[in-house]
């Protein structure tokens, strides 16, 4: 029996387990073994020394798969060279003595064309329009998540009763899963997003707010970055993150973020590095109080993106805290770090607050501006 496995992101794995019972009703659908740190351990153990962080997190996902009975891996990848990390991994797979078939829709490979053409010689039935039907009903799927996520950073460090947002979501994902048809969908999302509006917070006027940015591996995978959201949530902070799933799929334009990041950057900078340095002035802009730019170690295009960052922090004075994230990275030393950070937004909130309190004081605009946004 075919048992078809793909790594963790998040909570993705959840619309693309639906996709692919979908796309082979005759497969069964294995999501990777939850992260765990064994499962850190065997992808840092089998993976270059010095690749970035999402290689060894897919390894350990694949390891413990396969170990689990699957025996159909998926990898996808684009923009950076994750696109050329699937060739490699099956690699080091097979070296390691496992057999399964392997379906990289990497760089060229990612065309519609080819990949209905891969997942036809698994499934023979498979017709173009009810693929095309189910891959759209995934996009769907995966954008109304993402408008909920964003609704959930921004309030879940609020909510009255703590749980009241975790237990909604988990059970939005879990009618989402048992979603058939496009109507359905939609109707559950508008249902979760009403619902969601009703749950009572006690956010006060103007909270503290931070922007995240960075590589997307790091940001939608929270595992990765130690929870770093929830951390957040739990000092009383207004959090954004709109760099998602849905942003790669639709929202993601280079010209455009190379003229948000006019006077910052000329070129773009590969992967996400320039959506980077747009998201930063667009929330600085918006009277942020500061940012995070979370990465993997390694990372290039973010770490190309870091000066341009640096530039806007000390023409904004607004703080930004660079995180590179790996396998080894330790959980005490982070609190320490977003700790300190944390202190260092409020105090700086203080300090602009007694300016604009002083009679005649220029930093009333800016006040005004906060209010507009
Ligand atoms: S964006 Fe950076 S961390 Fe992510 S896969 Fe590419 S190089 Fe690695």
């Amino acid at each position: 029996m075919l048992k078809i496995s793909y790594p963790h992101l998040g909570d993705y794995h959840i619309p693309i387990r639906r996709l692919l019972q979908d796309l082979f009703p005759m497969a069964e659908i294995m999501p990777a073994p939850p992260f765990t740190q064994k499962t850190v351990e065997l992808g840092a153990r089998h993976s270059p020394d010095f690749v970035c962080a999402p290689f060894k997190y897919n390894m350990g996902n694949y390891i413990e798969s396969l170990e689990a009975g699957a025996n159909v891996l998926l990898q996808t990848g684009l923009g950076c060279r994750y696109g050329y990390y699937g060739e490699v991994q099956e690699q080091i797979l097979r070296d390691l003595g496992y057999d399964f078939t392997f379906l990289c829709f990497s760089r060229e490979k990612a065309s519609p064309q080819n990949i209905y053409k891969a997942c036809k010689k698994i499934n023979p039935d498979l017709t173009f329009s009810v693929f095309s039907r189910v891959v759209l009903q995934t996009l769907l799927r995966l954008y109304c998540m993402d408008q909920l996520e964003y609704f959930l950073r921004e309030r879940i460090g609020f909510a009255k009763s703590p749980n009241h947002f975790t237990s909604a979501k988990s059970s939005f994902l879990k009618e989402f899963l048992d979603t058939c048809s496009t109507p359905e969908i939609w109707g559950i999302y508008k249902k979760y997003k009403k619902y969601y509006h009703s749950i009572e917070t006690h956010m006060p006027s103007d909270p503290l707010r931070v922007g995240i940015i960075g590589e997307l591996y790091t940001l939608m995978e929270p595992y990765s970055n130690h929870f770093l959201e929830k951390q957040l949530a739990k000092g009383g902070i207004v959090v954004s993150r709109k760099m998602s799933a849905s942003f790669l799929l639709f929202g993601k334009r280079d010209t455009r973020s190379l003229r948000c990041s006019k006077g910052y950057l000329q070129y773009t900078v590969g992967a996400n590095g320039v959506d980077s340095v747009a998201g930063s002035r667009q929330y600085v802009k918006t009277g942020y109080d500061g940012l995070i730019h979370m990465k993997s170690f390694g990372c290039t295009p973010e770490l190309n993106a870091q000066p341009a960052l640096e530039q806007i922090s000390r023409d904004y004075n607004i703080p930004i805290l660079h995180l590179s994230f790996d396998t080894q990275t330790s959980e005490t030393g982070l609190e320490t770090r977003l700790e300190a950070f944390m202190d260092m937004i409020e105090m700086k909130r203080k300090q602009r607050n007694e300016k604009i309190r002083q009679p005649g004081s220029r930093h009333r605009f800016h006040l005004h501006k906060r209010r507009i946004y």
